[in-house]
């Protein structure tokens, strides 16, 4: 993108964020009179103050959190006195890192594969209204064209949103799989490690930040190495490895599984022997981190909670990996592009297959995932808000400006309550979300 759709963008944020603050009837409309994104504009100070500072490593209460130019530039775990700031009364609720989603397809009825602009800034819109900050918009295994208008795509909407969560970088999910494990992934499109192909499509894009594949592939350990050399995370899914496989692909890169217990494999038996599968591995392996779908739907609670005391808040990341019906009322909807998917049934908070004999995505959102977590698994909310922000930022190498309510880093900051309720959502300094 360039400078001029940087401060564009910029100034329709402040502007956004203005109207939030005078609503609340908190400032002077004066205080705006000059709304032009001059650098006078871009120095005001907000001060969010009397709330539980969820740092998350700590609680502050009665703390506050101040930021400027789009960044945090203090946290305090007392009302401090900023002059001439604009104050945001947390009301004694949570002050919390925004969420951060690794693996999302969609939502408020856009998919990220519907090829539009308008998909992309919607589903953003509505996932910043539940918490999301920043997200990895992901794709689905398919042809190599449509990939490349898919990322043309991704920039004109980055370049536009204004009132969404950020896009952090796109997550490929697929196409180098197993048969076996597919899911629902298009069976035309699976297929080995291509070098020729990967190589070509990392050198026109820097867009791509995770690119996730089947370990036991041959070409797979080649394929987690020449990722890691372009600074795009390689992770494990969509597999049928078992433990021999995983610590060697672990050696090699694969440094996540993707969406743990979903797509791979549990212990399975050949001939009279039995195998450790990627599950296992993942809880064998220390380093190796795991996805956790937390909707409650696709694991249930004693899963929920063998994962968390196996691998703990710096190992798990919440995501919603969830479809386009995300934020939409029940019934009728489309799995994957509006053109080539398939139709399902929304009910009971999941997505299911007409005859509902399978679950057919997640339509989960970031508020929900902590809520379960606390409320299904028994986790403490500090912890819980730590996989949805500080561990998803380290899994992907982002934790020096995101996941922290640290001095320093953006200011994607969520106001909630104690049931995960979102009251406000600030993307980069600019509230995106207030609840009326
Ligand atoms: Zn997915």
């Amino acid at each position: 993108m360039n400078s001029m759709n940087d401060n564009r963008r910029e100034f329709i944020r402040k502007i956004s964020a203005a109207s939030f603050v005078i609503g609340s009837g908190l400032l002077p409309l004066s205080s705006f009179a000059q709304m032009d994104g001059s650098q006078s504009q871009q120095n005001q100070k907000i001060k969010i103050f009397n709330g539980r500072v969820l740092t998350p490593y700590r609680v502050l209460p009665g703390g506050t959190v101040v930021v400027e130019n789009g960044k945090i530039i203090d946290v305090s775990d007392q009302n401090i006195d900023i002059p001439g700031a604009i104050e945001i009364d947390a009301k004694g609720l949570n002050i919390s890192p925004g969420f951060i989603d690794l693996h999302v397809h969609g939502g408020g009825g856009h998919s990220f594969l519907d090829g539009t602009v308008e998909a992309y800034l919607k589903a953003a819109e509505m996932h910043a209204r539940h918490g999301t900050t920043a997200m990895y918009p992901t794709a689905t295994s398919g042809g190599k064209e449509e990939l490349f208008k898919n990322l043309e795509v991704y920039e004109l909407a980055d370049a536009q949103n204004t009132m969404g969560a950020q896009f952090m970088g796109m997550f490929l999910e697929g196409p180098y799989y197993s048969m076996e494990q597919r899911g629902a992934q298009d069976p035309r499109y699976i297929r080995n490690p291509d070098p020729e192909e990967y190589k070509e499509i990392l050198s026109r894009t820097s867009i791509i930040k995770r690119w996730d594949s089947a370990p036991e592939k041959e070409g797979s350990l080649e394929f987690a190495r020449y990722l890691k050399s372009k600074g795009v995370m390689a992770s494990m899914g969509h597999t049928n490895a078992v433990y021999e496989d995983v610590l060697v692909a672990f050696e090699n890169g694969y440094s996540l599984a993707t969406h743990l217990y979903s797509g791979m494999a549990g212990v399975t038996r050949r001939d009279s022997f039995r195998f450790a599968g990627g599950v296992q591995s993942a809880f064998l392996i220390d380093e190796m981190k795991v996805e956790v779908i937390a909707d409650g739907k696709h694991l249930p609670a004693p899963l929920l909670k063998l994962i968390y005391q196996r691998k703990g808040a710096d190992k798990i990341a919440l995501v919603t990996d969830s479809m386009r019906a995300a934020g939409m009322p029940d019934g009728d909807s489309i799995l994957g592009s509006l053109e080539n998917g398939i139709k399902v049934i929304v009910e009971d908070g999941v997505a299911k297959l007409p005859d509902r004999t399978s679950f057919a995505g997640s339509v989960a959102t970031t508020d929900r995932l902590v809520r379960t977590m606390i409320t299904l698994a028994d986790v403490p909310m500090k912890d819980a808000v730590r996989m949805a922000s500080i561990t998803p930022a380290n899994i992907m190498g982002i934790a020096d400006r995101k996941g922290s309510l640290v001095p320093g880093k953006d200011a994607d900051i969520l106001i909630f309550d104690n049931d995960i309720q979102i009251e406000m959502t600030m993307v980069n300094g600019n509230i995106v979300y207030q609840k009326k």
